[in-house]
């Protein structure tokens, strides 16, 4: 295993901004992405030493993965964070690969509608839930989510008990308790509709342990109806089984619908300090 390069060597007064670093400091940054798994084949050819398309990609990946706004410059919150003692191990291992992709949208504006809501909890929670949900997503990767009353959306979303209409009928209460369709081609009509057992003991109310929480089946339903299989990463938003509330993506699902569709093209304002 080679030595992780240590940026707080580097002087950080000297660099706060990429366009003003030299090729060596930016070749140090390149190191230090490229060793912690940042930097990655799918980004495209890295020009040695040049702040170039590959090192943004890879700086944006890095930024998502701290909880950092998400620039893609080397501002000082990325490079202090990157100067901060850490762990040497990789963060992101080309060789575990947990996650899957399926298929992807062309677009990156994608509508919804409800076509039936549940009998189980309020309609202005499931609306603030599925809002929440689809945010874990495209606060992420370079996707934009608008619910709308037009007939004609990209995903449909609906509560449903037993058969309905679309040869996968729901098993009572526990078991399945949702299932999603893939981005076209995949799914035919019903691409990237989604649906949940109505049978369920859901719930909106993180402090109830004993249902199913919501909010964390469907950002794990969007993951499928955004094109990602399942992950083999136990911790992952897209592992197959529910053990009770998650309401974040892991490093994993990051990686997986960045695989997709790319980093954010614009910063979120969710988690930057002011
Ligand atoms: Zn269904
Ligand atoms: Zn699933």
């Amino acid at each position: 295993m080679t030595t992780p390069p240590n940026i707080s060597q580097m002087s950080l007064n000297d660099m706060l901004y990429s366009r003003d670093m030299s090729g060596d400091e930016i070749h140090g940054i390149q190191s230090y992405l490229r060793h912690y798994g940042y930097l990655q084949d799918r980004f495209g050819a890295l020009h040695d030493g040049e702040y170039d398309d590959a090192t943004e990609k890879a700086v944006r990946l890095y930024q998502c993965c701290f909880g950092l706004p998400v620039t893609g410059s080397l501002d000082q919150a990325t490079l202090c964070e990157m100067a901060k003692p850490r762990c040497g191990f990789v963060d992101i291992s080309p060789m575990d690969g947990a996650f899957t992709t399926v298929s992807r949208w062309e677009q990156p504006e994608l509508t919804y509608k409800f076509n039936s809501f549940s009998t189980k909890m309020a309609q202005a929670d499931i609306e603030r839930d599925v809002a929440a949900a689809f945010g874990l997503w495209s606060e992420q990767c370079d996707l934009r989510f608008t619910m709308t009353a037009d007939d004609a959306v990209d995903i449909e979303i609906e509560f449903a008990q037993g058969e309905h209409g679309d040869d996968s009928p729901f098993d009572g209460p526990s078991g399945v308790l949702a299932h999603a369709y893939f981005p076209p081609p995949n799914g035919g009509p019903l691409a990237g509709d989604t649906h949940f057992d109505d049978d369920e003991n859901w719930t909106c109310n993180v402090s109830d342990t004993q249902g199913i929480d919501f909010l964390t089946v469907a950002a794990h339903e969007f993951g499928h109806a955004i094109g990602l299989g399942h992950s083999r990463q136990r911790g992952a938003l897209m592992f197959p089984s529910y053990s009770g509330t998650q309401r974040f993506l892991a490093a994993d699902d990051i990686a997986g619908c960045q695989s997709l569709y790319g980093p954010p093209t614009a910063s979120t304002s969710a988690d930057c300090p002011s």
